[in-house]
Parts: C-alpha cells; structure tokens; sequence
C-alpha cells in the first residue's frame, strides 16, 4: 500500500491507528491471530452490482482443513450488513463436511458468521460448504462504488480494499494475514463492463443482454487481504515480461496515456527477479486505475492504482508515480504478497521493502546518484516523521515504516555488501515462499545466508527506536600527522509512556562501522572505525600535510544527524568532490548557514550552476536564496535556464524569496514560457511575492490554468491562504465543486476570521453533491482544525445529509473560538 506523497495529502490520508505495543521481539508475536482450521480454497461468485444501494449478491464456497479434532463449527470473518440467505453443506465439486446440500445451522455476532457443520470432524479433515448472500456494503468500507455525478474522467465502477481487515465485509473469509489460501472470482458485471481480479483469467463469457461473466483463478496461495475485484469499463494495454502477460488496464479516455507511464513494468519486473534470484512469482501482472483511490495497493498479481496518469510534459517533472508508486507497488508482488507479514506488528516487513525496492530498480537504470537520491527523500520523510512521533520499526500501528523501512534495508545492504545482502534476502524470499515471516524470520535468513547473527543490529535500527545523532569534532596535529575525530552520540531517550502505559526506547549507543576520509593536497587518507561508545575517539594517521576537508561516515553509511563544525573551505572542498547526495546536501545545509561568508556564497554558485547531479544544483540554489543578492542572483538567473525542470523550479521559488525586480521578471518569464508545470507553479508563487500590486491578478490567472494534479492551482490557493485575501472568496467558491482544494482553501481563510468563507463552507455539508459534500468534511476534519491549532476530528457526520452536523459544527467553532479568546 502506498499511500499519495505530498505533504498537503497528509492531512487526507486519514488517522493513524494507536500503539498498543511494547518494543520486545516477542510481544510482537502476540499479535497474530489463532484460529483452528486452514483455509484451502475460496470460490467467490459476485454479481447484481447495485450502484444505489451499494450492494451486490454473493455465493462463497470455502473449503478448509481442521486444525483441531472434533472441529464442529467454523468461525469467518462476514460484515455484519452482509445478508445470509443460506449456508449449505458441500458445493460445486461435491460434498465435505459429512454431507452434501443439507443447510448449515448458523450464528451472528456482529462482523462474525459461526457455520455449524453437519458433523464434527477431525484433525486434518476437509470441510466444504456455500454461503450464499445479499452484501450491502457502507460505501469505502470493502468495495467503493464510484458514480459520475456529472464529473468529467469518471466512469462509473466499483472497486475493492482489503487491506488490513477490510475485505470481509463484502465476502465472508478469515481476514488476517496469517492463513493464505487459493481462490477464484467470478464476476458477472454490467454491459459494458469489465472486471480486473488476481491470477489468470480463465473464462470471459457475454450473455445475451451484453452483460460478462468473467472467470479469475488465483491457483498460487496467498493472504486473504489480497483479494481484489475492479468493476468498471476499462481499456487493455497489453504487454510482456518473458511470456508472463503484463496487462494496463485504464479508463478508455485515458488509453494513450498508459504505455508511456507503465513501460518500464516489465524491465522492473525483470529487475527485481534478478536481484532477488526469485522470478516473478504470479501468472500475470495487472495495473488498474480507479478513482478517488489513496495510492496504491499491491494486491497479489493485480494491483490497485489512482487514476493519474501524467501526460507527455509531466515526465520533466519526475511524477511520482512512476518514481515511487509503479515500483513500490510492484515490490510487494514479493514483499508482502510472496512472503507475507504474520501479522500487521511485523508490517514493516511488507511495506519496509516495498519502499525500498525503487531505489535499487533506479540505481540499476539511472546510477548510483538515482540510488542516493532516492534514499535521500526517503530521509527527509523519516526524520519529519520521527520529530512528530519516534517509534520503532517493529511495532502494532508504528508510524514510520515506509522511510525508516527503506532506510534501514539500505543501510544493511551497505553493511553487508551487495552479494551478502542478496543472498540473505533471497534466503529469506525461499524460506517463506508463498507463507507468513515475522521480523526475526529475516535476522535468521541473514544468519543462514552469511554466517553472521545480526541481533545487535535488529535490536538497535529494528526493536527500539530513533537514531544517532553524532556530534562531531576534528583536531589535525602536524606533529604526529595525525587527525583525531571526537564523534559523541548526543541522542536523548526522552520519549514518554502513552496512555496505555507503553514506553519505546531509543539506543545510547548505536553501534555500527564508520569510514573517515581525510582529503590532501598529496591524496585521501582513510580510516575506517567501529563507533561502540557514547563517545568514540577515531585517529587518522599518515596525514602528512594539512586536511583540505574531513568526511565523517563516507559514503552515508549510517542513518544520522549529523552536527560538525569545520572551516569553510574544508566544507567547499567536500562539495566539489564528495560523490554522495547525502554528504553533499549536509554540506550546502553548513554553508547556507553561512550568508555573509564569501567562500560559502562562492562555493554554492558553482554548485548550483555546474554540479554534476541536478538535486545537488537545485539545493546549492535553494541555500542561495539567504545570500546577497550581489552574490546569489546571477547563479539563480543562469539556473533558470538549466535542463532539470527542478532546478528551474527551485531557482524561481528561490528568486521569489530574494525580491527585486530582476527576479519578478525572470518570475514572469518562467510563467510565460517554461514547459514544466512545476516551474509555472513556483513561478506563481514568485510573482505574487515580488509583485504584490498584481497579485490578484496573478493569482486568479493561475487558477483559471489546468496542470497535472493542479500544481499551479494548488500554488494560487496557497497564495490565498496565506495572504489571507477575503476579496478572493468568491473565486475561491466557484471552484467548490470542481476540485477538493477550495474548501480547504475556505477552511484557512475561515480560521483567519472570515465568518462568510466559514458560512460557505458549513453550507457545503449540505451539498447536493455527495463528493463536495466530502472534501467539505475533509476541510473541517483537517485542515480547519489544523489552521486554528485544534487537534484534528476524528469524525463529522456521516458524509451524507446530515442536517444535525451544521450544529456540531457551528458548536465546535463556537468552543474553539471561545477557547482562543
Ligand atoms: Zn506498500
């Protein structure tokens, strides 16, 4: 699963579950699930698809094995909306259980169906039977059912989530992710119509009245929560990897657009197959695009994408979907969906090497500066995260299992080397095929594979939380030709026990290796050094004359802070010559500190016109942007033009910061002519901050100008909201029905004051059309909350008329505003 990446989604990702956990290995254990048979075989017939009243008819023949003597009944997992009509003994291929087509006694408790058997049966035996049903489902919880309301790229559809614990309200199952099994659906679906599931298709018949029945066989098992079925009218781009079908299915409108996005599936596919030594497990891989989706979702040789799909310019502007979302999704085919986590304390698991994988597809494709770039924002997106909340990897409901996963999955790689590393992953890949694994399943395939026990390793990066923050300190003695470094670990253990009692720990001392590079007019000098202490004294010898820059952890081995006072010149040696984005970026971080030091500002202009790698001109321009104009403004003008769409972006968001009216016009240049919408984005921004007489105008022309996922109008409706411009509300509330950011925009201006931008959007709760009635929601669920410094609500109504929530909220605001004054 992936949920969208940008920070203004955040706020729409939903809330994050609560810890219940403690950092122990085996308190980790305690959260899979028992239950007392196996399940074999699921045979999943849907049909009668109602859009109105969210529902569909069901008949579901499982077959299982006991897992206890004297099993006499069986307990699924079944939505309490979902109807039994009838439970009978046997189905399809015959009997089971001690008898065929007799009804089964059955119970309800709640999301609970109890089928009795006919008979108790043994430890190992099989039993079959058929439950039949009318589900209705709460739309979003299981299927989503998706109507045009008069939208444009919108067709009609329905689409299913399983995961985690979702996939049982619209079929009756065992819904953890400890019990993998086989399964075939079959769909009958609407004239018109198409349905995507898992595995390979093994019939596809049209009725006479134009509706298809389509018949999907997963003959490979896997877990329950990767059972997926996309209903909707949907166009086939076909491809191969091997002769294994790699299949983009899109809207039809949107057919043109899916090869370009989609074509390096099958040499990632071919990628990960080599580098893990384990092929493409699945008989086919399917991408399928959907609405109002959150991302992706990896369900098993089918998965789940949203349904933005980058037209030809967007490529310059490095869409994340093809940089994270295609890969990551993909990884999973192994990592999550291969072998799968025992249960969801172990998540990271999944998602850690799902995050992980891009980067190593990218390294491989673009070079180690891609590799590097990758893990960088992954970097910057753990330590965020770990600011708002430190917890560990390995842990019920952890919140940073996407970065810190990728993070420390590099980080091993390094350790080990590149043949060590693969080898234990495979290992770990063939000793749980198509099963379960829990966190220490991978310690022990790092044993099995390379001899080495990695407890310490897991126990510091995987069990406890937080990382090392050095301080370090460098001392050159002439005398002795020496270097001496002083690296202290300066991390503080300061989390707090949350309200279940629950404390995670952070190391005193991380211990892991370190590389020292001492740069010379004569040549480097290394050392390499295992830091053990909470402080370390590391010495270089052989330095024979003065050091031109010192590296701390060369090659960005460590996952750190890092906190080093040097000389500028040392700093400016290690810019032009450090290979590594991390250490490069570290560095222009020290020099931008530094405005009024003409080496620094030297320094950053050479970067930012002439590096190697666009990331690290772009950072050097976004330093510049503290500096003198006399200094930073020519190499931001010269940046402008560069080849990298994002260095051009960066350079105008930087001159927009520098003021002045050579940076409003090339601001203005970039708005007119650049190709990128990210460009005209920053652009946006960069002319109404440096012409604030025009503003309006400015702002009101971008919004009339579509861009892939409304960059430039995203960049309009920041400038409102923070200007706070209550003249533009007008504006702002023609646009409520066409994009969900208006209403955010009307929650910001209504937390600065504005009582009829606050009316129009409660308004909105009431609106006819049930998608602006929830981005209205959103608005007051997050970003209201947010803007006002309140704590975000959990829940306003329903989403549908609810004529009681306009006195909730006119309540809330009243207390809020009672509490600020
Ligand atoms: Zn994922």
């Amino acid at each position: 699963m992936r949920l969208i990446h940008a920070l203004l989604a955040a706020c729409w990702a939903g809330a994050p579950l609560t810890a219940q956990t403690n950092t122990e290995r085996i308190a980790n254990d305690h959260y899979t699930r028992s239950h007392d048979y196996d399940l074999i075989h699921q045979r999943i017939e849907v049909s009668n698809f109602d859009w109105d009243s969210t529902s569909l008819d069901g008949r579901v023949t499982t077959t299982l094995v006991a897992r206890r003597p004297g099993l006499d009944s069986v307990i699924l997992d079944a939505g309490a909306k979902l109807q039994i009509r009838t439970v009978t003994a046997g189905g399809g291929g015959g009997g089971g259980g001690g008898g065929g087509g007799g009804n089964l006694r059955t119970a309800r408790h709640g999301d609970t169906l109890v089928v009795f058997l006919p008979k108790a049966i043994g430890f190992g035996d099989t039993a079959r039977f058929r439950v039949t049903y009318h589900g209705v489902v709460t739309n979003g919880g299981g299927l989503t059912f998706i109507n045009p309301e008069g939208r444009a790229h919108r067709p009609r559809q329905v689409w299913s989530q399983g995961e985690d614990d979702n996939n049982h309200l619209w079929f009756p199952t065992y819904d953890f992710p400890n019990d993998k099994m086989t399964w075939e659906v079959v769909a009958t679906v609407p004239k018109g119509m198409t349905c995507v599931s898992n595995g390979r298709l093994v019939s596809d018949v049209t009725a006479k009245d134009g509706s298809r029945t389509l018949d999907w066989l997963q003959d490979k098992p896997s877990a329950t929560y990767l059972v997926s079925i996309i209903v909707a009218p949907l166009a086939r781009i076909h491809d191969t990897w091997r002769t294994t079908p790699v299949d983009y299915y899109v809207y039809h409108e949107d057919s043109a657009l899916a090869r370009p996005l989609f074509k390096p599936t099958p040499d990632m596919i071919d990628t990960y197959s080599r580098l893990t030594g384990v092929n493409y497990p699945w008989a086919k891989y399917a991408q399928t695009t959907v609405a109002d989706f959150f991302g992706g979702m990896e369900n098993v040789s089918a998965t789940t994408l949203v349904d933005w799909l980058p037209r030809a310019r967007d490529y310059q502007d490095r869409p994340w979907y093809q940089w994270i979302l295609i890969p990551h999704e993909l990884a999973h085919q192994w990592f999550g969906d291969y072998v799968t986590t025992e249960n969801w304390a172990n998540m990271w698991l999944n998602e850690g090497f799902a995050e992980f994988m891009p980067g190593q597809y990218w390294a491989r494709r673009l070079g180690g500066r891609a590799e590097e770039d990758y893990y960088l924002d992954e970097y910057n997106q753990f330590t965020q995260i770990d600011h708002d909340r430190r917890m560990p990897l390995a842990a019920l409901a952890t919140n940073n299992i996407y970065p810190k996963g990728a993070l420390v999955l590099q980080m091993l790689k390094q350790y080990l080397g590149e043949q060590r590393f693969w080898a234990s992953v495979n290992r770990y890949l063939v000793d749980h095929a198509l099963d379960n694994a829990t966190t220490d399943d991978l310690r022990q395939a790092v044993l099995d594979a390379t001899g080495e026990n990695l407890d310490w390793f897991w126990d510091q990066w995987i069990y406890q939380a937080g990382y090392p923050e050095f301080s370090v300190a460098a001392r050159y003695d002439s005398s002795t030709s020496t270097v001496t470094l002083v690296a202290q670990q300066v991390q503080q253990d300061s989390s707090k026990a949350d309200s279940s009692g629950v404390r995670y720990t952070t190391p005193a001392v991380f211990r892991m290796p370190v590389t020292i590079r001492v740069g010379t007019a004569a040549g480097d000098v290394t050392a390499r050094a295992q830091l053990t202490r909470r402080q370390d004294t590391i010495v270089v010898r052989d330095v024979k004359t003065a050091p031109t820059m010192v590296v701390f952890d060369d090659g960005n081995a460590i996952l750190k802070q890092l906190s080093f006072e040097q000389p500028t010149t040392w700093l400016a040696t290690q810019l032009q010559r450090d290979p590594n984005l991390w250490n490069r970026h570290w560095v222009i971080a020290q020099l931008s500190q530094r405005p009024g030091d003409a080496a620094a500002g030297a320094a950053l202009a050479q970067a930012a016109t002439s590096a190697d790698y666009f990331l690290v001109r772009a950072a050097a321009i976004g330093a510049l942007a503290t500096f003198p104009q006399a200094v930073a403004l020519a190499p931001l003008e010269a940046a402008t033009t560069d080849t990298s769409a994002q260095v051009r972006a960066a350079a105008i968001e930087a001159l927009g910061g520098l003021g002045g009216s050579q940076a409003a016009a090339l601001a203005r240049r970039a708005w007119t002519s650049d190709s990128s919408d990210v460009v005209r984005a920053a652009a946006v921004t960069a002319m109404a901050l440096t012409d604030t007489a025009n503003r309006r105008a400015i702002v009101l022309q971008a919004l009339a100008r579509p861009a892939y996922r409304d960059a430039i109008q995203i960049a309009a409706y920041r400038m409102i909201a923070a200007s706070g411009d209550t003249a533009l509300i007008d504006s702002v509330e023609a646009r409520a029905g066409q994009d969900r950011f208006a209403l955010h925009v009307l929650a910001a201006l209504g937390a600065r004051g504005s009582s009829r931008a606050l009316d129009l959007l409660v308004k909105h709760l009431d609106d006819d059309r049930s998608y602006v009635r929830r981005w209205a929601l959103e608005a007051f669920r997050f970003s209201l909350p947010r803007a006002m410094g309140q704590p975000r609500l959990q829940s306003v109504g329903s989403g549908l008329k609810f004529p009681d929530t306009r006195q909730a909220v006119a309540d809330l605001l009243r207390q809020w505003q009672a509490g600020s004054n």
